[in-house]
């Protein structure tokens, strides 16, 4: 059984919140036109892909090139610490 335009919509708003969809969805296999709600960046993806987590490819280029700068500039203790507040606030740094 395949999707409806709107199931699509929802699992995708659960499983890749900063992707909208702007094209009709079609079926799984099928190209759909999306929009990055971070950059603004509009590109059309397989629609099974997406719903996997697929990022933005405009985001993923950026996100590569911190993570770069990352590796070369390094962080200061503050710097470091808000950083991991922001992915996991369970998380104390005691070193
Ligand atoms: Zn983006």
């Amino acid at each position: 059984m395949s999707k409806t335009h709107e199931q699509f919509k929802c699992e995708l708003e659960l499983k890749n919140p900063l992707v909208i969809i702007i094209g009709k969805y079609t079926k799984a296999t099928d190209y759909v036109k999306v929009k990055c709600s971070r950059c603004n960046n509009i590109w059309e993806a397989k629609a099974y892909s997406l719903l996997q987590g697929r990022a933005c490819p405009k985001c993923r280029v950026i996100r590569g090139i911190e993570n770069n700068k990352g590796k070369t500039h390094k962080k200061t203790h503050d710097e470091f610490q808000k950083e991991l507040k922001q992915i996991n606030n369970g998380i104390t740094l005691l070193s």
